[in-house]
């Protein structure tokens, strides 16, 4: 093992089940690769049918008691964890920069903004409020009631290796649920650190589990099928999110999927430029362009076309590309060869259909494996090119012109997906007017962050559906009941 940490506990290299982290059979296992430098860094338990259905019977073991204590009872536990999280943030941080390559300090970002969805359903817990519904007849009452929707499976992807689990695993505890979790093969260390504290803060064998594979379409299917598993919750591509729909159908289990983006992010003629500089750094070059809600391509208005772009390129020849672990880097690398290999194709495309690569457009060092790409700019972009309608998931900015409103409206509109959009602009009127016309399950105005625990997060469209954060959140994992009650 080639992690170094304060807490060594924290580094565990066997799935957690059942409260236990238990060897596999036979020693089936994969190795977890620095994206950085390329060096294997663990060696972790690989999953397979017989490990997900024991996961997925301590879940439903641990089901009854769990769902039976009282929300504060619940809350009081996953404080607790929230506390430990904080506790060791330095070392979950470098753990998750080691496995995953983003900035050490943007890290220490996804720590906290993990575990403050674990401070707010801890709260959440304690309002799972039904409701009185005055009776149709005179002899009738009627009460709704909400009840944990059962044992939970949560697949989750490489991007966010903290934060997309604590937003699944806080609102489905804090509901009565109990679950199990798949992270992603290329992240599994922040998955299994985070359960080692989970036990510590008191959370009872069974209810959270962490099942490591590189067999994600085997363990999936097991997730899937078994009619013990009564919600899927997925944050990944949109191809994989329909096959996981596919195959939920036959057991018919409810659903949340975070899905895939393609987000615009326009800029009109009276925009704050340097504002919107400021955001569009921020949306699209945070954890090196690989989020779902990043900028995925850049509508500017005529007037300010050429001020932006300039602009844009002068911030961005300031970020430093490098080691996640080195002080000043802003850019790590992009997870893996593959990831590397897209965003060059997408490059190459726009410059075969008339782009401009005003900087950047390749690999830092061009003539290595090396997985660092330069944060780059596109001007003269077109609707044509690949970029228009694929997700990046890379530092790279295409920028469109446009010249009015209702022609950016239908730019902005024309893709598949529906996750986040951003604006910027000063007029009002065209404020709500914009806000209302994007056909997305989140808008930025004039700012270009926009995540945060106590708002609703989620697309629509064939980005998904359900919302992840907020008093929104806790309802993915609640089922409605009502009596009737003749008196
Ligand atoms: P990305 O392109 O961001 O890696 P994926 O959708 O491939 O997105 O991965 C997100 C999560 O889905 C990961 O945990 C991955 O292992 C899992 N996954 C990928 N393919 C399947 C599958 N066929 N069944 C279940 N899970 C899968």
């Amino acid at each position: 093992m080639k992690l170094k940490v304060n807490n060594p506990r924290l580094i565990q290299s066997n799935p957690y089940i059942g409260g236990k982290f238990l060897g596999i059979n036979g020693g089936d296992s994969f190795l977890v690769h620095n994206p950085f430098d390329n060096e294997a860094i663990a060696e972790v338990g690989n999953c397979g049918t017989k490990e997900a259905e024991l996961a997925i019977k301590a879940a439903n073991d641990a089901l009854d008691t769990w769902k039976s204590l009282t929300g504060i009872e619940r809350s009081t536990i996953l404080h607790r964890w929230y506390e430990l999280i904080l506790r060791n943030e330095d070392d979950l941080a470098r753990i998750l920069t080691l496995e995953q390559g983003k900035p050490f300090e943007e890290a220490k970002g996804e720590i906290r903004y993990g575990a403050s969805f674990i401070e707010w359903f801890a709260e959440e817990a304690k309002r799972v409020y039904g409701d009185t519904i005055p009776g149709h007849q005179q002899n009738k009452r009627i009460i709704v009631l909400k009840q944990p929707v059962g044992v939970v499976a949560a697949i989750t992807p490489w991007n966010f290796p903290n934060a997309m689990i604590t937003r699944k695993v806080a609102p489905a505890l804090a509901a009565g649920c109990t679950i199990v979790v798949k992270p992603s093969e290329l992240t599994p260390l922040s998955a299994l650190a985070i359960a080692v504290l989970a036990d510590e803060a008191g959370i009872p064998p069974g209810v959270l589990n962490v099942v490591t594979t590189d067999r994600a379409a085997e363990v999936g299917k097991v997730l899937t099928s078994s009619a013990l598993v009564k919600k899927i919750s997925f944050t990944g591509s949109t191809p994989v999110g329909k096959l996981l729909l596919e195959q939920c159908a036959q057991t018919v289990k409810k659903a949340s999927m975070e899905l895939g983006g393609n987000a615009p992010f326009i800029v009109f003629d009276d925009a704050d430029i340097d504002a919107a500089i400021e955001g569009a750094v921020a949306s699209k070059y945070r954890n090196a362009g690989q989020t779902c809600v990043c900028a995925n391509r850049f509508f500017v208005q005529q007037g300010v076309y050429d001020e932006f772009s300039h602009k844009l390129v002068e911030a961005i020849k300031k970020l430093k590309v490098g080691n996640g672990m080195e002080a000043g880097v802003a850019i790590g690398p992009l997870i893996e060869e593959k990831a590397v290999k897209l965003v060059e194709d997408l490059v190459k495309d726009a410059g075969e259909k008339g782009g401009e690569i005003m900087y950047g457009g390749k690999r830092l060092d061009a003539s290595t494996d090396s997985l660092l790409y330069e944060p780059t700019v596109i001007t003269k972009a077109t609707s044509g090119m690949k970029v228009f309608s694929q997700e990046i998931f890379g530092p790279v900015a295409p920028i469109f012109s446009f010249e009015t409103e209702e022609e950016v409206i239908q730019l902005a509109n024309d893709t598949t997906a529906g996750l986040a959009a951003y604006f910027y602009g000063s007029n009002h009127s065209r404020i709500w007017k914009v806000a209302e016309a994007l056909e997305y399950g989140m808008v930025g105005i004039n700012t270009g962050m926009i995540s945060t625990t106590v708002a609703p997060f989620g697309g629509v469209k064939e980005s998904g559906y359900g919302r992840e954060g907020s008093k929104y959140g806790i309802e993915d994992y609640l089922n409605i009941k009502y009596l009737c009650w003749e008196i």
